[in-house]
């Protein structure tokens, strides 16, 4: 493989990868990621953004392709506990309380 110069190697293409490639694109700077797998996450690994990490994706131009994607916060109100999801008794399903969290309520 022959060489090859950069000014900015980032490696990895996670969250911090990606966003790092992102603003150094935004800013004009040339820069290399690389990463172990062809792919991004397979699983999800951030459901939950915070506003900063929202400001960092409103300033590279993601965020509206975000919320346009994003669960509705109308469904991420609240944590819930619950008898059980599935089982041999009557019981499952039932819910036994209810919080309101995650700034959707
Ligand atoms: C199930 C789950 C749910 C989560 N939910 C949330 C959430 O709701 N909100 C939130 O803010 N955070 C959440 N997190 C945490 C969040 O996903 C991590 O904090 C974040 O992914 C870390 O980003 P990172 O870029 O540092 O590392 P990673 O996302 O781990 O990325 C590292 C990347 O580097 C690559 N790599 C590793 N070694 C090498 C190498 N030697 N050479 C090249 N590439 C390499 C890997 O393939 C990977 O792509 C969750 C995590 C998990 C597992």
């Amino acid at each position: 493989m022959a060489d090859l110069e950069v000014p900015v190697l980032i490696v990895g293409g996670g969250g911090a990868g990606l966003t790092a490639s992102m603003t150094l694109a935004t800013l004009g700077v040339e820069s290399l990621l690389v990463n172990s797998v062809p792919h991004t996450s397979v699983l999800p690994k951030a459901h939950v953004l915070n506003q900063r990490t929202m400001e960092i994706f409103t300033e590279v131009g993601v965020a509206p392709e975000i919320y346009r994607r994003t669960c509705p916060p109308e469904n991420m109100k609240a944590t819930g506990w619950y008898a059980g999801l599935a089982g041999p008794h009557d019981g499952y399903g039932r819910e036994l309380g209810r919080l309101e969290a995650w700034g959707g309520g």
